[in-house]
C-alpha cells in the first residue's frame, strides 16, 4: 500500500489574490479510504489534480509512497494512480472497451490481457459486457458513463485511486454497489483511496477518515466518522 503526503501545498491560479489551496499539510495513510467533504469551490478538485500531477502546486511538496510526485514519469504515474471524475471525459471516438483499455495499452499489456481485464472491470461496475463492450460514450446515460469512468480508473490496478464525485449521476442502487466495491478494494487489496463528495452520508459510509475542508482547503477536522459525528 502507498501513503500520500501533502506538505504545505499551495496552489494559486494566475495572479488571483486568494490561493485556491493554502498551505495544506496532511497524510493519507497507506491503505486507507479518506473522504474529502467541503463546500463547492473550496479546492477539493484542485487538490486531487495536484496529487495526480494534472496541475503543479505553486509551492509545497506531494509525496506518493515516499517519492516526490514531481519526480514520477508518465508511466510511473499511470501505474500508481487511477483517477475518476464527475465529468467523466471518455474519448468520444473510442468504444467503452477501448476507453477502459487506454492505460493498460499505454503500459504495454497484450491484447488478450486487456480484453479480459476490461470484461472484469465492466462486470465490477455492473455493466453487462456483451451489451456495453462495443458501445460509444454517446450511447450511454450519464450514470453509465460514470461507471465506465470508474472501470477505466481501476483498469491498470493502481494502488492509489483518486475519485472526485465519481457517482453523482449513478442511480441509488448501483451507487450502493459501487460504494461496496470501493470498500472491498480498500479492505482486500489495500488500495489507498481519496474520495471527494458533497454527500455527508456517503462520507460516513465510506471513510476510514473524513477530512472536513473549509475555504482554501483548510482542514477543519480530520478524523474517523465516529469521532466527527460525536462532535
Ligand atoms: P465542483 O464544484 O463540482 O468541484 P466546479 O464547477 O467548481 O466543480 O469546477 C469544474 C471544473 O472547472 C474543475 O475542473 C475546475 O478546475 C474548473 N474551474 C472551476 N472554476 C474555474 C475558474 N474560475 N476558471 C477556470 N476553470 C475553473
Ligand atoms: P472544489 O473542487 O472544492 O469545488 P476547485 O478546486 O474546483 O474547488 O476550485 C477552487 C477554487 O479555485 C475556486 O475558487 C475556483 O473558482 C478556482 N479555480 C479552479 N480551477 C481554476 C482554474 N483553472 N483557473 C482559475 N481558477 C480556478
Amino acid at each position: 500500500s502507498v501513503e500520500i503526503r501533502l506538505e504545505e501545498v499551495t496552489k494559486r491560479y494566475g495572479n488571483r489574490a486568494e490561493p485556491a489551496v493554502d498551505a495544506v499539510s496532511m497524510t493519507i495513510p497507506a491503505g486507507e479510504l479518506v473522504v474529502f467533504v467541503g463546500p463547492s469551490g473550496c479546492g477539493k478538485t484542485t487538490t486531487m489534480k495536484m496529487i495526480n500531477r494534472l496541475i503543479e502546486p505553486t509551492s509545497g511538496r506531494i509525496l506518493i509512497g515516499g517519492r516526490d510526485a514531481s519526480s514520477l514519469n508518465p508511466d510511473e504515474l499511470r501505474r500508481s494512480i487511477g483517477y475518476a471524475i464527475q465529468q467523466v471525459g471518455l474519448f468520444p471516438h473510442l468504444t467503452v472497451a477501448e476507453n477502459i483499455g487506454v492505460v493498460p495499452g499505454l503500459l504495454g499489456w497484450d491484447k488478450a490481457r486487456i480484453r479480459s481485464r476490461t470484461e472484469e472491470m465492466l462486470d465490477l461496475v455492473g455493466l453487462e459486457s456483451g451489451e456495453f463492450f462495443g458501445r460509444y460514450p454517446r450511447q450511454l446515460s450519464g450514470g453509465q458513463q460514470q461507471r465506465v469512468g470508474v472501470a477505466r480508473a481501476l483498469a491498470a490496478d493502481p494502488p492509489v485511486l483518486l475519485m472526485d464525485e465519481p457517482f453523482g449521476a449513478v442511480d441509488p442502487i448501483t451507487r450502493g454497489n459501487l460504494q461496496d466495491e470501493l470498500m472491498r478494494l480498500q479492505a482486500e487489496l489495500g488500495k489507498t483511496i481519496v474520495f471527494v463528495t458533497h454527500d455527508f452520508d456517503e462520507a460516513v459510509k465510506l471513510g476510514d477518515r473524513i477530512a472536513v475542508l473549509g475555504n482554501q482547503s483548510k482542514i477543519l477536522q480530520y478524523d474517523t466518522p465516529e469521532a466527527i459525528l460525536a462532535n
